[in-house]
């Protein structure tokens, strides 16, 4: 809930409360008839499911209320639980509470007028935020035009494969059942954000010509215990009506969490996720519908979500590699005039480490510079700001408040790590350079690129780590221990979590399987003290050796303020 809208609320409460106290007169009034007892529990189904109008609140045992679809007014029990009122607000109920009595027609007029327009005000609002957070399934017509389907998605071959079963068994879930073939319910897609879980999800519902329900986990996790269930029935009750289909649950790990032992477990969460395993366990074979979840958290899923008959199988959808890269940006190429000047081919190798929405992103934000400024095609100048804005949010606009000696003191430090980097290792590539501040905080920044490797040696961690410190590093070579700055503090947090991991997770310290160690907490901190000690000394003399080159970086880093990888090699080879 952003600050606005918590705001906005807040004087919807005191609206309420207002209109409230008056309520009661008008409330006193209608008391006359005979109300109806409902379940409790059936009471809060209709909160979920929107059908309940209006609520009068007292300290009684009972309350009142009224539902959208009938005249007739009901009790239920009254729970008398401190946040009850804002639970109901929140589900855009109109609540008034019956303790005060108000007196005169005025006054009547005047309740009146409040009630409905804070009904009104309040329904429009959570409609708005109900749909926004997707809590009405989204159901996509298989009838029209393809929407999408796996040409759709690039790369994620593996996956695809993965899957390909699935999509036969939505197409003709009757074939599979005539052979008595038990297909997976349930799929869960693992993943960073943005590699295209959702994406492949909706691809496979496309693929079949089925619909797609997509839902996301935490809307499932509600502050009244039932609610959620509720919910989930509702969903799989809709999905069957509607035949065979694709449920999409997002952020499964919102409502799938391991359960905590014992202690004050998750109530609410723990009759959401059952209800869940139940639905999925009803289905009967050949019904065609399978339920897709994604999570970038697999590690944290409560084991009931894993068993036989539920998500039992599970794919990764992982982060691109370079070819996959390089047809996510063909991909989203399409349709967009970019000049012949744009390789994209480099822009491929450039980009270890970014997700497809990613670079979904990049070639979107450098097609709206390129339209802002008006010219005919998108050049490498909108990627290359593009890049930047992906790599260390967008430009800051006004540089002239940085003061020069703050330049000085990023440009070396920025030099420091790209020459640490080149000189270290041939094969690390320095992809940008620059000292244009971002936003994101940082002063500058220098992207260096390693090689793509399935394992590291312990000398390409005592790379990584020398190359943290060598901002650092310059910065002390050039303006003196006494002068270095804050800047680097996430440099020396990265080289010391690199270091501890060195020693104990990898055993690369000394002793490599000295168990002690491993557990000692203490001498894991002083073996990586030490460990990054030396390596902070031992690149404080490559930069010392190379030190006309780290000047000439600098020098250029102030006057260009950006250097690609390219213009880097060529400083450095200039004075070698
Ligand atoms: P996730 O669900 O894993 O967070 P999404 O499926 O929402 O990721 O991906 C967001 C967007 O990024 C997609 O709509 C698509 O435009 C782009 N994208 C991500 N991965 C791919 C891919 N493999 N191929 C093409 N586009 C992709
Ligand atoms: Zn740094």
């Amino acid at each position: 809930m952003n600050l606005k809208y918590r705001n906005i609320l807040g004087v919807v409460v005191i609206l309420a409360l207002v209109g409230a106290v008056l309520a009661g007169a008008f409330f006193r009034d209608s008391r006359n008839t005979q109300p109806e007892f409902m379940e409790y529990a059936a009471f809060i189904e209709a909160v979920a499911y929107g059908r309940v109008k209006s609520v009068s609140l007292g300290d009684g045992a009972m309350l009142r209320f009224t539902l959208a679809d009938s005249e007739a007014s009901y009790t239920t029990n009254n729970p008398r639980r401190g946040d009850f009122k804002e639970f109901l607000l929140l589900a855009g109920i109109s609540v008034s509470e019956s303790t005060t009595t108000g007196e005169g027609l005025l006054q009547i007029g005047v309740t009146i007028a409040l009630v409905a327009g804070l009904f009104f005000f309040i329904r429009r609002r959570t409609s708005a935020g109900m749909a926004k957070a997707g809590l009405t399934p989204v159901t996509v017509k298989p009838h029209g035009q393809k929407l999408c389907g796996f040409d759709d998605v690039a790369g994620n071959l593996e996956a695809k494969e993965n899957v390909k079963d699935i999509v036969d068994y939505l197409k003709e879930p009757e074939r599979f059942a005539r052979y008595g073939a038990r297909m997976p319910r349930g799929i869960l897609f693992h993943g960073k954000p943005g590699t295209g879980k959702t994406l492949m999800a909706r691809a496979m519902a496309g693929e079949a010509g089925v619909p797609f329900h997509a839902v996301s986990g935490s809307d499932f996790v509600q502050m009244y215990v039932g609610v959620g269930a509720a919910r989930v029935r509702d969903l799989f009750k809709k999905a069957r009506e509607a035949g065979r289909g694709v449920i999409f649950i997002d952020e499964i790990d919102a409502l799938g969490k391991k359960r905590s032992d014992g202690v004050n477990g998750n109530d609410e969460r723990e009759q959401t996720l059952n209800a869940l395993l139940t639905e999925m366990q009803g289905f009967s074979e050949g019904t065609g519908i399978v339920v897709v979840a994604a999570t970038n958290r697999p590690d944290i899923l409560d084991e009931a979500l894993l068993r036989p008959g539920r998500f039992d199988r599970r794919v990764e959808i992982g982060l691109p590699d370079m070819n996959a890269r390089r047809a996510i940006l063909d991909l989203h190429s399409q349709g967009k005039p970019l000049s012949r000047e744009i390789d994209l081919d480099k822009l491929a190798r450039d980009t270890v480490f970014f997700s497809g929405a990613m670079l979904e992103g990049l070639l979107n934000d450098a097609a709206i510079g390129a339209a802002r400024r008006g010219g005919e095609d998108i050049l490498p100048e909108d990627i290359t700001t593009a890049y930047y804005t992906a790599l260390a949010g967008s430009e800051k606009k006004d540089r002239s408040a940085i003061r020069d000696h703050e330049r000085a003191i990023t440009a070396w430090h920025e030099s420091g790590h790209a020459l640490a980097a080149v000189l270290s290792d041939p094969e690390n590539r320095v992809a940008k350079v620059t000292i244009i501040p971002s936003t994101s905080g940082a002063g500058g920044f220098c992207a260096t690129i390693p090689p793509e490797r399935m394992y590291y040696t312990k000398q390409d961690l005592r790379r990584q780590i020398k190359i943290s410190l060598a901002g650092r590093a310059a910065e002390e070579l050039r303006f003196g221990e006494d002068n270095v700055t804050t800047g680097a503090s996430n440099d020396i947090e990265k080289a010391t979590t690199t270091a501890m991991q060195y020693v104990s997770k990898f055993g690369m310290g000394t002793g490599i399987a000295d168990r002690a160690l491993l557990k000692d907490n203490r001498k894991v901190a002083v073996e990586s003290a030490a460990l990054t000690d030396t390596l902070y000394r031992e690149t404080l003399i490559l930069l010392q050796k190379n030190y006309s080159a780290l000047e000439a970086l600098a020098e250029r880093l102030l006057t260009k303020e950006t250097l690609d990888g390219d213009e880097v090699a060529e400083i450095i080879d200039s004075c070698a």
